[in-house]
């Protein structure tokens, strides 16, 4: 263990599985202590509590539907009354919708729930941790390169709920810089996780497209999280830190 988040709280939303549950792992690995949520996967998220507190932190799990502001806003005040503050959020909880304009299998209440989970629940997120936070004090959310950039047809509505992140990310910058607080957003490219399983035909074509010729791991987001989650990044906001393997070189 490191110790540059000793004394943190940090709260990282959908921390039960995929790139979650490595940032949780990540941040408990630096020192801080790591309350995740979830919706549906409450035997994982107890299993990485339990795998935090080993690592010796203190951590706990709180159901919240991100796809319900009101949840949203009530699993930071939880966090805050748990551990009596809150230094990092890390907006992570995600959910990937495809479907393409005029396909007429789209299921527009599927779509509004996507922007709800992807992009109102960051917003909620935001809105009731930014009183909570002090000067040092983090806003991480995890957008993707489908933000900056649509390489393929069908995923419009998702590329656009990751563009709004980064867009809140600016702005949230500017309300909150006066106060010492940082906000970024880590944009990653194609992880191996349930989402996105490094074991299809979409993944094998997707990697021609990727400088490495990989999918990355949910390590290494963790790892770029850490690392805007530190002291060391003391002067970094506003801004979008790529992790793609050089997808959208
Ligand atoms: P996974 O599907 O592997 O995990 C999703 C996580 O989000 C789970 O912890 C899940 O909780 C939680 N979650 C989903 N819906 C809700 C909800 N309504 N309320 C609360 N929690 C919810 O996804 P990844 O780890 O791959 O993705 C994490 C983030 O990274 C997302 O924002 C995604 O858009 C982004 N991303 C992923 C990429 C990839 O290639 N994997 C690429 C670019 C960005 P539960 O276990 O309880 O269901």
């Amino acid at each position: 263990m490191t110790t540059s988040l000793k004394g943190k709280i940090a709260l990282v939303t959908g921390g039960s599985r995929g790139i979650g549950a490595a940032i949780a792992k990540r941040l408990a690995k630096d020192g801080a202590d790591v309350a995740i949520s979830y919706v549906s996967s409450k035997d994982k998220a107890d299993a990485i509590v339990k795998e935090l507190q080993s690592m010796g932190v203190q951590s706990i799990a709180i159901h919240a539907d991100q796809a319900d502001s009101t949840q949203v806003s009530a699993l930071v005040k939880k966090v805050v009354d748990h551990f009596g503050k809150l230094d990092i959020l890390v907006n992570n909880a995600g959910v990937f919708v495809t479907g393409g304009l005029e396909d007429p299998s789209v299921d527009g209440k599927e779509i509004d729930r996507q922007y709800a989970i992807n992009v109102s629940a960051v917003a909620a997120a935001v809105r009731a941790a930014a009183p909570a936070l002090k000067s040092g004090g983090r806003i991480i959310t995890i957008g993707s390169v489908l933000g900056d950039r649509t390489p393929f047809a069908g995923i419009a509505d998702y590329s656009a709920t990751k563009a709004a992140v980064a867009g809140y990310t600016r702005g949230w910058a500017r309300d909150l810089g006066a106060r010492g607080i940082t906000v970024n957003a880590v944009q990653p490219g194609p992880i191996d996780t349930d989402m996105n399983p490094d074991n299809t035909e979409f993944a094998e074509a997707a990697k021609q497209g990727i400088a490495l010729g990989r999918y990355g791991k949910p390590e290494e987001i963790a790892a770029a999280v850490a690392f805007l989650a530190s002291p060391d990044a003391s002067y970094i906001t506003g801004t979008t830190l790529t992790v793609d393997g050089g997808m959208n070189a």
